[in-house]
C-alpha cells in the first residue's frame, strides 16, 4: 500500500483553519524560534521516534540516553547543585501535577495536606489540587503583582506540604521574589517550588545579558523543585518539559511501581507509561541544534523586542503596560476609550493573535502578549496602533442590560443545559454548533461572570464542541 497524497493534502487544508505556528503574528500558544534549520530537525526527530515507546528504557535506551542529557542541560542552566536529578514529562501541567503530587505523598501521615500559593499561580496548580486532593490556600499577590512574602510565611501551617513561586507567572510577566518565600518555607521544613515554566529558559539568559532578574534558581536556598518547560522558549515541538528536584530523594515520590497483576511490572517516572518517543527526540534534536549559545543570541534580540514593545505601547494613549516584563511576557490594559475585547478581535482580524485575560480579583482585563524572537515588533506596533484607533472609534462589545442581569443571577452549581442553551442564542452562537466569528462579545459575556460560572459555561461549550462525527467507517463485508 502506498501513502494517498491527498491525506496529507486533507489535513493542510483543515490546518489552514488554525493560528499559525510561524511568522511571528501569533503572540501567545506557540514560541517561534525563526530558525527553520532547528523547526526541522526537530519535526524529524518527531518522526523518527514517533513510534519508541519511552515506557521502558532499557528496551529504548536512545530515550534514557536523551533524557538524562536535556536534564543535564537544565541543571547547569539552573544552577542545580551535584545532587540534582530531574525527569523530562509531557508539558507543563504534568510537571506541576508531579511536583504536587509528590510533595503530597512525601507526606503520607498529613491527612489533609495543604498548598500555599500567590494568588497568580499557574491554573495547572489548581488542576493538582482538584485531582490529588491537596488543598490550595490562595494568598493575596503585593501591589506589584508578585507574592507577598510575609503573607506567604504566615499561610504556611502544619499541613502544608508545598509552597509556589513563578519565575514569571504567566499573566502578569513579573517574577516573584523566590528568595524569601523559599526562605520561610524552608524555616518550616517544606518543599518550595519554582514554575518556571515558561521563565526558565529564558531567565538565566537575560541575566547573563546583563539584566535585572530577581534570584531564584537553585542557587536559592530552599528550593526544592523547578519546571521549565522545553516547549515553550527551547522552542522544542509541542509535549515536553523538564521537572528538576533537588535531590533524588525528593524525587522518589514521583515514581510509581505496580507488580500487583499477572503482566510486566509497571515502572513509571511520570503519569504516562507508554509514551511517545517523539516529542523527546525532538526536544534533545532542538536543544542540541540551537545550543546555549544559540540560545544566548535568541534571548539577546528577543529581550530587545520586548524592551521596543514595552516603550510603543506605553505611548500609546489608551494603552499601559500592567507591570515592567521580567522576561518575555507583555501585559498590557487599556483605558476606559477601548474596549480590550473589541481590539483583541480587531487584532485577530487582521492577523495578529492576542491573548485577552478576564477581570480578576477587582482588576480590569488585559491583553497577554508572549514575545518570541520570530515575533514581527515593528509591524505589530503598527497593527495594534490601527486597531486601537478603531476599537475608540467602534466602542465596547455591548451585553443588553437583561442579558447581563441574567448572567449575574445564573448559580453555577446549578447551571442548567436550558440557561446554557439561553445564553447561547443571546450571543448569535445558537447556530451551527461552530466556533463564533466575533469573540468580543462572549468575552465581554464573560467577563462579568463570577469564576465559578465562566468555569461552568465554558465547560458547557466544550461538552458541545466536542462531539463524534459519524462517518461509517466500517467497511462492508
Ligand atoms: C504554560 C505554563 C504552565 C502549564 O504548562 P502547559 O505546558 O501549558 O501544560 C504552568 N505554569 C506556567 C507559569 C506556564 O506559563
Amino acid at each position: 500500500m502506498t501513502s494517498d497524497p491527498a491525506v496529507l493534502e486533507q489535513l493542510r487544508a483543515m490546518q489552514e483553519h488554525d493560528v499559525p505556528v510561524r511568522g511571528g503574528r501569533t503572540l501567545a500558544y506557540v514560541y517561534d524560534s525563526g530558525l527553520a534549520d532547528a523547526d526541522e530537525i526537530g519535526r524529524a526527530a518527531v518522526a523518527a521516534y514517533a513510534g519508541a515507546n519511552g515506557l521502558d528504557p532499557t528496551a529504548f535506551p536512545s530515550l534514557l540516553t536523551m533524557e538524562n542529557e536535556l536534564v543535564g542541560f537544565a541543571c547547569d542552566l539552573l544552577d542545580a547543585p551535584e545532587s540534582t536529578v530531574g525527569t523530562v514529562t509531557s508539558g507543563g501541567t504534568e510537571s506541576v501535577l508531579l511536583a504536587v503530587q509528590t510533595a503530597r505523598d512525601a507526606h503520607p501521615q498529613i491527612e489533609r495536606p495543604r498548598m500555599v500559593l500567590p494568588a497568580t499561580a499557574h491554573a495547572a496548580f489548581h488542576k493538582a489540587a482538584h485531582y490529588f486532593g491537596v488543598e490550595p490556600v490562595v494568598v493575596p499577590v503585593a501591589e506589584d503583582h508578585r507574592a507577598h512574602p510575609d503573607r506567604m510565611a504566615s499561610a504556611i501551617d502544619d499541613r502544608t506540604v508545598l509552597v509556589v513561586a513563578s519565575a514569571p507567572s504567566y499573566a502578569h510577566g513579573v517574577v516573584d521574589p523566590v528568595t524569601s518565600v523559599a526562605a520561610a518555607a524552608a524555616a518550616r521544613g517544606v518543599r518550595c517550588h519554582v514554575d518556571a515554566c515558561i521563565g526558565g529558559w529564558v531567565l538565566p539568559y537575560a541575566t547573563r545579558l546583563g539584566r535585572p532578574v530577581p534570584a531564584w534558581t537553585f542557587a536559592v536556598d530552599g528550593v526544592t523543585s523547578i519546571s521549565v518547560d522545553l516547549h515553550k522558549y527551547a522552542y522544542a515541538p509541542k509535549g515536553t518539559s523538564i521537572l528538576l528536584h533537588r535531590a533524588p530523594e525528593l524525587r522518589r515520590p514521583q515514581f510509581f511501581a505496580s507488580a500487583r497483576w499477572p503482566g510486566y511490572t509497571m515502572l513509571n517516572s511520570t503519569m504516562q507509561s507508554t509514551k511517545s518517543g517523539g516529542p523527546l527526540a525532538g526536544a534533545w534534536a532542538v536543544v542540541r541544534q540551537i545550543g546555549d549559545a544559540g540560545y544566548l543570541e535568541l534571548n539577546r534580540r528577543m529581550l530587545a523586542g520586548v524592551d521596543a514593545l514595552v516603550a510603543a505601547i506605553d505611548r500609546i494613549d489608551a494603552l499601559h503596560t500592567v507591570a515592567r516584563p521580567d522576561s518575555t511576557l507583555v501585559v498590557f490594559g487599556t483605558d476606559d476609550s477601548c474596549d480590550v475585547f473589541t481590539l483583541t478581535d480587531l487584532l485577530s482580524r487582521a492577523g495578529w493573535y492576542v491573548q485577552p485575560q478576564l477581570s480578576f480579583a477587582g482588576e480590569p482585563p488585559t491583553i497577554h502578549l508572549s514575545v518570541s524572537p520570530a515575533t514581527q515588533v515593528d509591524a505589530f506596533v503598527g497593527a495594534l496602533r490601527d486597531a486601537v484607533a478603531e476599537a475608540v472609534r467602534v466602542g465596547p462589545a455591548q451585553v443588553s442590560p437583561d442579558i447581563a442581569e441574567f448572567v449575574r443571577a445564573l448559580d453555577a452549581a446549578t447551571l442548567t443545559d436550558e440557561d446554557f442553551a439561553g445564553l447561547l442564542a443571546a450571543v448569535g452562537m445558537d447556530g451551527d454548533g461552530g466556533l463564533p466569528e466575533s469573540m468580543a462579545t462572549v468575552n465581554a459575556l464573560l467577563d462579568i461572570a463570577a469564576p465559578a460560572l465562566r468555569e461552568a459555561l465554558l465547560t458547557a461549550y466544550l461538552d458541545r464542541l466536542a462531539r463524534p462525527v459519524r462517518r461509517r467507517h466500517t467497511v462492508e463485508p
